[in-house]
């Protein structure tokens, strides 16, 4: 059942297959899960091993167990090795488009710059945007953000919860779309995805909410379809910090293979009964 302001989403749930999941993941697979079924819509799982080097399948084969022991039927989509392809045709047509620049910087060569510039460690000091680099050295790519909004014009992001957000592209920086080791970028695959998979709400934490301007304007210069976002509070520890994947506390994995009920975890965490300690913030 569905009404025209509750349309029927697909949602996704995307782990990155680097470690264990746990109690923070289940929430937001949950909130995932069920704003895509209370629409009678559809819950994707995506598995983003697009960083080889820190992926593994064990972790990924976990995910889906751990999905399923939480009481969340989903349907996969081609995981992020998989296209490869779709994301370097997506690089080639905006370096065509002449709104690319090759960037050979270092980590540290790039804090350095933005420390002697002030600039947030988000922001590109834009060293190499002029440069033009010799690509016989290894090069990351970097979207020129002036150019992009140039092309764009102005333009908006809608969250579910927080309403309308306009886009500041002065304070962006130039994100890298390529990278020097492996393939596409976060923000280049995450935007290809979703538009592929056919998501209409994406669904995350609100420590991805930074980087939403950025797939708003490779949507728009792709001809890419627009979702809305959903940008959930975090499960905290109690200094505030969120439940990660690689602190101390017990991964879903180990609480199924002790023999805890998920679909009984999921409930609490529905009902918003959280253990000592965590809060939603
Ligand atoms: N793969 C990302 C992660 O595990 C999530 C990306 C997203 O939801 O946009 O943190």
């Amino acid at each position: 059942m569905h009404s025209a302001d509750n349309p029927p989403y697909i949602t996704r749930f995307a782990p990155s297959p680097n470690g264990p999941l746990h109690l923070g993941h289940a929430f937001s697979a949950i909130v995932a899960h069920d704003l895509a079924q209370a629409s009678g819509g559809t819950f994707l799982l995506r598995i983003e091993d697009i960083d080889g080097a820190r992926s593994r399948d064990r972790h990924a084969e976990t995910a889906r167990a751990d999905l399923a022991w939480l009481g969340l039927t989903f349907e996969e989509v081609p995981a992020q090795s998989q296209r490869i392809d779709s994301y370097r045709s997506a690089l080639d047509r905006l370096v065509a488009m002449d709104l690319t620049y090759a960037c050979t910087c270092t980590r540290t060569e790039v804090r350095t710059a933005q420390k002697a510039q002030g600039l947030s460690p988000e922001t590109y000091p834009g060293t190499c945007r002029n440069a033009r680099r010799s690509l016989d050295e290894p090069y990351a790519v970097r979207l020129d953000m002036a150019k992009a909004a140039a092309l764009t014009g102005p333009l908006d992001w809608t969250d579910r919860l927080s309403g309308k957000h306009r886009i500041v592209t002065e304070t962006l920086g130039d994100p890298v779309i390529w990278r020097k080791e492996e393939p596409a970028s976060y923000h280049l695959a995450v935007t290809l995805d979703d538009a592929a998979d056919g998501v209409t709400l994406v669904t995350r934490g609100t420590d991805l909410a930074a980087s939403t301007p950025y797939h708003r304007i490779l949507q728009e210069l792709l001809g890419l379809s627009v979702p809305i976002w959903h940008h959930h509070a975090l499960l905290r520890d109690i200094d505030g910090t969120k439940l990660a994947k690689r602190k101390g506390s017990p991964s879903l994995a180990d609480r199924r293979l002790a023999g805890e009920d998920g679909r009984a975890i999921a409930k609490r965490l529905r009902a918003g009964e959280l253990p000592s300690g965590i809060s939603l913030r």
